[in-house]
């Protein structure tokens, strides 16, 4: 089949870091007894009436601000209408067509370089309770905790303008690392502050330059960035496979009366079935089988009645509140990136693990730089000893058992004697259980060979044992010097200075 194009659109649901919920006074921490953090309010008794949480709606508008979007000055509440067992309103309490932010965008990195993927809006919306299958045993129960039920979350649709599953990871991750830098959500996955839905079709080409577009499947249960970057690409693949089959067998035609354009650059062809549009889908993911199942026609936004919630004013928001988020957003990711970059003349690759760490992280880096004099070392150490020891003893850069300084010494003490990058790695090792540089090199009896007469014999008597490498050398491949090299610190047992014997293999290699 010819190369199709994918086309993906994703709906982030995160939860908002805020200790209440978003019309009521209950708790919102995670893991509470079933259905002790609820009231008359939350669980939809008649009479009662919501009051809206300013700490959300403040959050809501950093998240957005964050995300580039425009943030509108009047905006109101709406009721979705429909039954759930989990939703003891019969109507969720959301935003329909004045969402308080819309058109922003979130710049990934990719490897083909930054993308900016546009965000259609992101409006504010209460949770719905969970519901818990096959709890206990004989398992055929069905029980309802309501904890959930009213917790403010933010939802930020983006356009459909991802191309690939790698690129939705992509996404998630940048979004979930801004998110979470600016104190607007946690977004534990695993806990369920940050879902997300992906909608996904494919357009393939046709000969005569238009697509045809496969109907729109929405995945839903996913619940790793992994997870839905693996069902993005098996759908894609499914719906491949569908559309060939049902076009062979005759159950789907192309209407060409039915053309539409897709942003400015195509045109696609709509499939029908029996006469009518096929239509979109909703698809559940199965991590274990790692398959996607089809499971109902997709809602149309006509099918929750949307009215406007009756119970709540509008919210208008004027210039200085906006003035008083943009101040407490501090420097967001992608500026930092962009500053250790041009500051410190990190490549972009490094920067970005850092900046990826978070605030933290790079103010630890920062300081480094501030004790030892030298980025590139400072961030050779960070992103490659340290994101590892702290990755392997699960511990949080603020609990560090090396301080900065310590690491900053560290580096200056390397730079002045030449030790070695194994043997400094056995300082480090020895720092994290609390001793200076200076001590675990004591400790470990780590004496540098500085000595000039006594490394160039070393280097001379290198050179008669290696006539292979200093004719490779002679040939043009340098690399051959580590022959040498290699061959002086094995008999100084690692303690060479590395800086001297890199020169003085140099001038005697190109002697004669
Ligand atoms: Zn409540």
């Amino acid at each position: 089949m010819t190369t199709h194009r994918i086309i993906i659109g994703l709906e982030v649901h995160v939860q908002l870091l805020t200790k209440t919920k978003l019309f009521c006074g209950c708790s919102t921490q995670f893991g509470l007894p079933p259905n002790s953090a609820t009231c008359p309010i939350c669980c939809g008794l008649p009479g009662t009436l919501p009051v809206m949480n300013r700490e959300a709606f403040h959050l809501a508008l950093k998240a957005a601000t964050a995300l580039n979007c425009k943030i509108a000055s009047f905006t109101k509440w709406d009721r979705k209408n429909y039954y759930y067992p989990d939703l003891p309103k019969n109507y969720q309490i959301s935003q329909y067509d004045l969402p308080f932010s819309s058109e922003g965008w979130l710049e990934i990195e990719l490897p083909s370089g930054p993308k900016k993927v546009g965000i259609i809006r992101a409006h504010l919306e209460e949770d719905a309770g969970k519901m818990l299958h096959d709890e206990h045993a004989g398992k055929s129960d069905s029980l309802v905790d309501l904890n959930r039920t009213g917790t403010p979350l933010l939802e930020i649709v983006s356009k459909p303008a991802i191309d690939t599953p790698e690129e939705a990871k992509a996404y998630l991750e940048e979004l979930r690392l801004l998110l979470r830098e600016i104190g607007v959500s946690d977004c534990e996955m695993q806990e369920g502050s940050l879902r997300c839905d992906a909608n996904i079709n494919i357009h393939v080409p046709q000969a005569d330059g238009t697509f045809i577009a496969t109907p729109i499947i929405e995945i839903k249960n996913l619940n790793s960035f992994r997870g839905v970057e693996r069902a993005l690409k098996y759908e894609a693949e499914r719906q491949a496979n569908e559309l060939r089959r049902s076009l062979d067998a005759g159950a789907w035609v192309v209407d060409s009366s039915r053309a539409k354009a897709f942003r400015d650059y195509a045109v696609i062809q709509v499939l029908t079935q029996r006469g009518s549009e096929v239509a979109k889908a909703t698809a559940g993911w199965d991590e274990r089988t790692g398959r996607t199942e089809i499971q109902r026609r997709k809602e149309e936004a006509s099918d929750y009645r949307y009215f406007p919630e009756p119970d709540l004013v509008p919210v208008k928001v004027d210039a200085a509140i906006l003035d008083k988020v943009r101040t407490e957003l501090g420097e967001l990711p992608a500026a930092q990136k962009a500053r250790l970059q041009s500051q410190y003349g990190i490549p972009a690759y490094d920067a970005g693990i850092l900046s990826r760490q978070g605030r933290a992280f790079v103010a630890y880096f920062e300081a480094v730089v501030k004790t030892c004099g030298d980025a590139k070392e400072a961030c050779n150490w960070t992103i490659n000893d340290l994101l590892s020891t702290l990755n392997e003893r699960q511990l949080d850069i603020n609990v560090c058992p090396l301080s900065p300084q310590g690491l900053g010494e560290l580096i200056v003490e390397i730079k002045s004697t030449g030790l070695n990058k194994q043997r400094a790695r056995e300082v480090y090792t020895a720092m994290l259980d609390g001793l200076t540089a200076k001590q675990a090199i004591d400790k470990l009896g780590f004496k540098v060979v500085g000595d000039e007469a006594q490394l160039l014999e070393l280097v001379r008597r290198a050179i008669a044992a290696n006539p292979k490498a200093v004719a490779d050398f002679k040939k043009g491949k340098l690399k051959a010097a580590d022959a040498i090299k290699g061959f002086v610190m094995r008999e100084t047992k690692g303690m060479a200075n590395t800086e001297v014997v890199q020169r003085l293999v140099m001038e005697e290699l190109n002697r004669g």
